[in-house]
């Protein structure tokens, strides 16, 4: 970066791991931008390709294409590897009993109205209700208020505390027999907060209510595991783990998949079509109607590969130390606010200025090659719940450096310098 560093005092130590060298495999970082060099820290709206992701992509279309049926052809059957590798993939990265356990989709909003609409239409009834959490993405609000509306049933919403974090003893408050589902984030998309997720998934199994994890902001920050976990789905988009867009998963326990009817009818989902009667496969495929995104899979696969290299426990370290230096920064600049301050976060600070809307701010950061996220971020209420309608997000990934930090404070001190 160009700018000094302002905060060399405030470093910590680094662990083993190799930042140079990550950031050599993400070929869009050396782009500049208004003269500068890219600072990419919208990673929780997406996330950047490495270069194993994208010649994997390549590779597809130049060897492999076709469509997913086995038999037919030889390309046929590498195409159908491939994809099926993939799902295999995506089964070890979430740490699932099977890859059968793994639907692909388009991302997390498909997967989340998938299960709202395939499992909560069948096992949701009038008077039943759904719990979900204030700090939700409109993606685990608006599917669930659309099936409460159609069914009569009550949608409950657990409250978090000044901080952002899910108040526990509230939350006890709202499950009861009527509970079918509950529904909630692993990591807040706007505040950062990671959920006691494991505590609330046994909260809600003590009253016979499924549970849905929504991992879209958890994925690309620390290891998943569904078995310990023990929730009965999670859903997580590509994108926002360093794959391509349009394809996502849905990960669900053979039991909570074997209760749920087909949502889409089309090819590849069935068993036996007659004019009288269908007869459908068994999951996964009774979800996957159509042709899927049979190359962004593979992608998928080819993005855990890379993460796998690297391991999620030394990402999670690293990032850890990178969000706790870019509070520290942050917590330096005249005038500007944290939202979102609970004691366990991951990936995301969000904030804002005194005496700028949270736009300019935005604008003003870009003009120096540095892209964060200004707005709503698609969570209204949890922001609503801090007080503000906007607010300015950076947020991390991999291969962020603490120089990018920096260089984001040192923008933030100008821009506040030059407003004062
Ligand atoms: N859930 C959370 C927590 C998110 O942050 C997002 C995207 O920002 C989504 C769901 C929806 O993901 P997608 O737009 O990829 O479907």
């Amino acid at each position: 970066p160009e700018q000094p560093s302002t905060l060399p005092d405030l470093k910590l130590p680094r662990n083993q791991f190799d930042i140079a060298s990550v950031r050599r495999d993400f070929p869009i970082l050396n782009e500049r931008v208004n003269g500068h060099p890219l600072i990419w820290l919208d990673n929780a709206a997406t996330t950047q390709k490495p270069q194993a992701v994208i010649d994997r992509l390549k590779y597809f279309y130049e060897h492999e294409n076709s469509n997913i049926h086995r038999a037919a052809h030889e390309l046929a059957a590498r195409a159908t590897d491939a994809y099926e590798d993939a799902r295999t993939k995506v089964a070890h990265f979430l740490n699932a009993g099977s890859s059968k356990e793994i639907v692909f989709v388009r991302g997390a909003t498909e997967a989340i109205n998938l299960i709202a609409q395939a499992w909560g239409r069948r096992h949701i009834q009038q008077g039943d209700e759904i719990i979900i959490s204030w700090i939700e993405h409109h993606a685990n609000i608006v599917p669930w208020q659309m099936l409460a509306a159609e069914k009569g049933a009550k949608l409950r919403v657990i409250p978090v505390d000044d901080d952002g974090q899910i108040l526990l003893d509230e939350y006890e408050k709202l499950l009861n027999p009527r509970t079918r589902i509950v529904s909630f984030t692993q990591v807040s998309n706007a505040l950062g907060t990671v959920t006691p997720a494991h505590q609330m998934v046994q909260m809600a199994h003590r009253y016979g209510a499924r549970v849905l994890v929504d991992g879209a902001q958890a994925v690309s920050h620390m290891p998943i595991d569904v078995q310990s976990l023990d929730c009965d789905f999670y859903v997580f988009s590509g994108h926002k783990v360093f794959a391509p867009t349009g394809i996502g998963v849905v990960y669900g326990k053979p039991d909570a998949l074997e209760e749920m009817p087909p949502w889409q009818g089309g090819g590849n989902m069935i068993a036996d079509v007659t004019f009288e009667k269908t007869v459908y496969q068994a999951p996964p495929s009774r979800f996957e109607a159509g042709t899927g995104n049979i190359a962004d899979a593979v992608g998928l696969g080819a993005a855990i590969d890379y993460l796998d290299h690297i391991g999620m426990a030394n990402i999670a370290r690293y990032e850890h130390e990178l969000l706790v230096y870019a509070t520290r920064g942050l917590l330096t600049i005249p005038g500007l606010r944290l939202i979102g301050t609970a004691k366990e976060k991951a990936g995301v600070l969000s904030f804002v200025l005194e005496g700028f809307k949270t736009e300019e701010v935005g604008a003003a950061l870009n003009r120096e090659g540095i892209a964060v996220r200004s707005g709503h971020h698609c969570a209204q209420p949890s922001l609503r719940r801090m007080g503000v309608e906007t607010s300015v997000r950076p947020s991390l990934a991999l291969y962020n450096s603490f120089e990018d930090i920096d260089a984001l404070i040192a923008a933030l001190h100008r821009l506040k310098n030059l407003g004062a």
